[in-house]
């Protein structure tokens, strides 16, 4: 395709990305041409570029600001893209990545993974020759809700004060994203996902604003209060006789306090729910931080009757070991199992284990980042009980939620059951 032809639907990404500059590391002075044409093609005019490892290093160490974004070649004379990520990852210094590479895919399949464990958002790993639509289609995640360093609008990270007066003002407030049933066909219940909407119109993404809460001793505070919100959105559920299965996020530092067990307890005593209705979703460092505290307050709140999922599951070192030594009462695997296993022969043979782990141990296995409908007949085929995505939903108010479960669910319903 010829970047002549090439229009782009929105040029949004432009304003977010344009802020702080656009790192284009390439050795091939043709390449490096046409990228830079396509990038101000679509609005993205403050470039820096190098052709070898060492000069890029030395431009990031010098810049007043890093750059917000790097397009990276992994093949350059002197030091390679791998190694000048490595340095990057050292520095502190953590753009939006897209790789470029001839390599083959398993080995641009590694380096995905390992610009991932480094916590860069890795926006694309695009395989050359390399097209302007490819490049756009990477660009646009730059946008994307999980976005991990810079809200949606480009705007500075809140301070730990800004969450406060968040909390305090009620502005963050739970989305909820339904999860479906694929055996039995109807909906399973859903996820509460903490949302911070501010005055202006700019959103925080959760990616932000959760590990904020958790170095600044919020977290309870905002556990709270999502509990309070999905409390209240259950009792409308429950007053019109449709009683709404619900999950919650509970972070690492929030298993340790027997305090917030105790106001858990509290409160949905108070509310009247039924705790069966409540599934807490944990990922397995929660685990392993404290222990004994850890499973003190896991088994208290079981003995009530809440449900305990095992989040992200396959992404940590010990997901087997907390399997066996916690009471979970269903397996969610991480998406990163489920988005492209149809393609993928080695996500599909660790997916299907995760699968028949949760049928051997008795309890529910739940999909997550289901996007198209090739993944959600994988998943039934294999015996996956829920299903959760982009896929059937994404997460929404609970007004909007209330008019999901019209046609738009049965059509969900009828995605997963042809
Ligand atoms: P998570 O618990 O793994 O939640 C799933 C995340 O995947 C959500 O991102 C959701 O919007 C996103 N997602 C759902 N379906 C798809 C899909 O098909 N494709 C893709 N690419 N993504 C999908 P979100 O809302 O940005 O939340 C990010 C993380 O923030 C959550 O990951 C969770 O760990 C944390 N979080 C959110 N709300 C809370 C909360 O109230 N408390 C705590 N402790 N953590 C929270
Ligand atoms: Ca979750
Ligand atoms: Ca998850």
């Amino acid at each position: 395709m010829n970047s002549q032809h090439f229009v782009p639907s929105s040029l949004t990404i432009a304003r977010s990305l344009r802020c702080q500059g656009t790192l284009v590391v390439e050795d091939s002075p043709l390449q490096k041409a046409n990228l830079c044409n396509w990038l101000r093609t679509f609005g993205l005019d403050n470039l820096i570029t190098s052709g070898d490892g060492h000069h890029a290093l030395e431009l990031v160490r010098n810049l007043p600001q890093p750059p917000c974004l790097m397009i990276l070649d992994l093949e350059l004379p002197g030091m390679d893209g791998i190694e000048l990520l490595q340095h990057l990852y050292e520095l502190q210094i953590k753009p939006a990545v897209i790789v470029l590479s001839s390599a083959d895919d398993s080995l641009l399949g590694a380096v995905a993974t390992m610009v991932d464990a480094m916590g860069f958002r890795l926006l694309g790993s695009l395989q050359k020759p390399l097209t302007p639509l490819d490049l756009y289609a990477a660009l646009e995640k730059y946008q994307d809700a999980n976005n991990p360093t810079a809200d949606s609008n480009g705007a500075r990270e809140p301070s730990p004060e800004h969450l406060r007066q968040a909390l305090v003002s009620g502005a963050i407030v739970p989305a909820y994203q339904p999860k479906v049933d694929l055996q039995l066909g109807c909906l399973a219940g859903v996820e509460a996902l903490a949302r911070w909407q501010r005055t202006d119109g700019t959103s925080v993404p959760p990616a932000v604003f959760i590990p904020l809460a958790e170095r600044s001793g919020l977290i309870e505070q905002l556990t709270l209060a999502m509990l309070d919100h999905v409390l209240a959105e259950m009792a409308i559920w429950s007053g019109r006789g449709q009683p709404l299965p619900m999950a919650l996020n509970l972070s690492p530092t929030c298993l340790s306090s027997r305090d917030l067990t105790n106001a858990i307890l509290q409160k949905v005593s108070d509310s009247r729910q039924n705790p069966a209705l409540i599934t807490f979703e944990i990922t397995e460092s929660a685990c392993v931080l404290d222990l004994p505290a850890a499973l003190a307050s896991v088994s208290r709140l079981r003995l009530k009757g809440f449900g305990f999922s095992i989040d992200d599951y396959g992404t940590g070192f010990s997901s087997m070991q907390q399997l066996a030594r916690f009471p979970f009462t269903e397996l969610k695997i991480d998406r990163s199992f489920v988005h492209g296993a149809a393609e993928r022969e080695s996500l599909r043979a660790i997916l299907q284990s995760a699968v028949d782990m949760g049928r051997r141990l008795g309890i529910t296995t739940v999909a997550e980042g289901v996007e198209n409908r090739a993944e959600l007949q994988l998943l039934r085929r294999m015996g996956c009980r829920q299903a959760q995505g982009y896929g059937f939903a994404r997460p929404m108010s609970g007004k909007a939620l209330q008019e999901w479960l019209g046609e738009p669910l049965r059509a969900a319903l009828r995605l997963c059951m042809n």
